[in-house]
């Protein structure tokens, strides 16, 4: 059955014909009628997907410390801003201030941001972090935080930001050997498609440059969001001390490949399936983001696994306290770890990277 942002997509095709992948992404993900996270509190058990600080509150601590931390790195600025981005229902900032509040000064230095497209799920954040102690404030993007010390957090926001998708059409010819793949509409509903022109130079600049030689008919996906991400993340470094930690899923490698994919109650589903009504992602590029983010001027560790950088920041103590506090608990606290941190679960696809101002000591968690 086609949802109502199926039927406006198609007419905006009819129109002015197919959109590229990206805009699908943004229309599915952020329309703010029928789009996907304005319109819906996607997480946990009863929705579409669960996000480690959902798992265990474990997760949301280790990042405490690393923020605390962080703050003492830069030199335990009087005022610093602390912002996450998309911070979905807020129980990761919620455990991460529980930590804060342990050092009084670094809550008394710190300003919390949250960068949100949902109204959905600002309120849900409103309503999560009401009783942290701490006053919040909402920022509608990155470039309107102010020039200060700035830690920035986000747990898989990374993979919602829209790639555009690339097929090989000639492996021999440089830039030129590159159509972009868009979505078009026949009768039938949504499909992909290229024109098999090739690329202009603007858009061959997006390219990585980190992949290795393609063959015919290779997929690249690039994230210009995430470019200028990194850019402005540069910028703002330049000016103040600041630091931003990721935690996304990934390979450590650039390689080929549609990655697109669709969730409904934590199955999967075609991305066509059921437009606005889907979580749609694709993974991220580290080696991409690595190099984008060095070339802009920043300083890069990891990535890691999710797995060893939890490690470096105690979980396993802060499990062996929580047991004592609360010994019933051990057979949920061993499910929540095990989720967490094992090779069949979160522990080696998702990876931790960390995007510093240039001389700053080396971050907690990494190698
Ligand atoms: N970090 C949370 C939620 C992850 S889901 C967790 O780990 O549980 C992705 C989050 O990013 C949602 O809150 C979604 O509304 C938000 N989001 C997606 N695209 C965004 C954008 N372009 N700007 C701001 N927030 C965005």
């Amino acid at each position: 059955m086609s949802t109502p942002l199926e039927q406006r997509i198609r007419a905006r095709i009819r129109e002015t014909g197919p959109i590229s992948v990206a805009e699908y992404m943004t229309l599915c993900l952020l329309d703010p009628v029928d789009g996907y996270y304005p319109t819906r509190d996607p997480l946990g058990s009863d929705g579409d997907f669960i996000t480690a600080p959902e798992i265990s509150q474990i997760f949301g601590e280790c990042l405490g410390l690393w923020a605390v931390q962080s703050w003492e790195d830069m030199g335990r600025p009087e005022s610093f801003n602390l912002v996450e981005l998309g911070p979905g229902r807020g129980v990761m900032m919620a455990d991460i201030l529980r930590v804060v509040s342990l050092e009084p000064a670094c809550k008394a230095a710190c300003s919390v941001v949250l960068i949100e497209a949902s109204p959905a799920l600002q309120a849900v954040q409103a309503k999560t972090l009401g009783r942290s102690g701490f006053q919040v404030m909402w920022a509608d993007r990155i470039e309107a935080l102010s020039v200060e010390p700035t830690l920035i957090i986000g747990n898989e926001y990374l993979d919602c930001l829209p790639v555009r998708q690339f097929i090989c059409t000639d492996p021999f010819a440089g830039d030129k050997g590159w159509s972009e793949r868009r979505v078009g509409a026949d009768d039938n509903g949504l499909r992909f498609e290229t024109d098999g022109q090739p690329i202009s130079e603007a858009t061959a600049a997006l390219f990585p440059g980190t992949h290795e030689t393609p063959k015919l008919d290779d997929l690249l996906e690039v994230c210009p969001a995430a470019e200028q991400l990194t850019d402005h993340l540069a910028t703002l470094f330049s000016m103040a001390p600041g630091r931003a930690l990721f935690i996304d899923y990934g390979p450590e490698t650039s390689s080929f490949g549609d990655t697109l994919q669709a969730l409904k109650r934590h199955e999967k589903v075609g991305v066509f399936e059921a437009p606005g009504d889907t979580d749609l992602t694709a993974r991220v590029d580290f080696e991409g983001l690595s190099s984008l983010a060095e070339t802009a001027g920043l300083d890069v560790q990891g990535p890691d696994t999710q797995r060893a950088f939890l490690s470096r920041l105690g979980l396993e103590l802060r499990a062996v306290a929580l047991l004592r506090a609360h010994p019933d608990a051990k057979p949920k606290l061993a499910r929540q770890l095990h989720r967490l941190t094992d090779e069949d679960e979160m522990g080696t696809l998702f990876k931790a990277i960390c995007l510093s101002a240039k001389g700053l000591p080396h971050p907690l968690g990494f190698a």
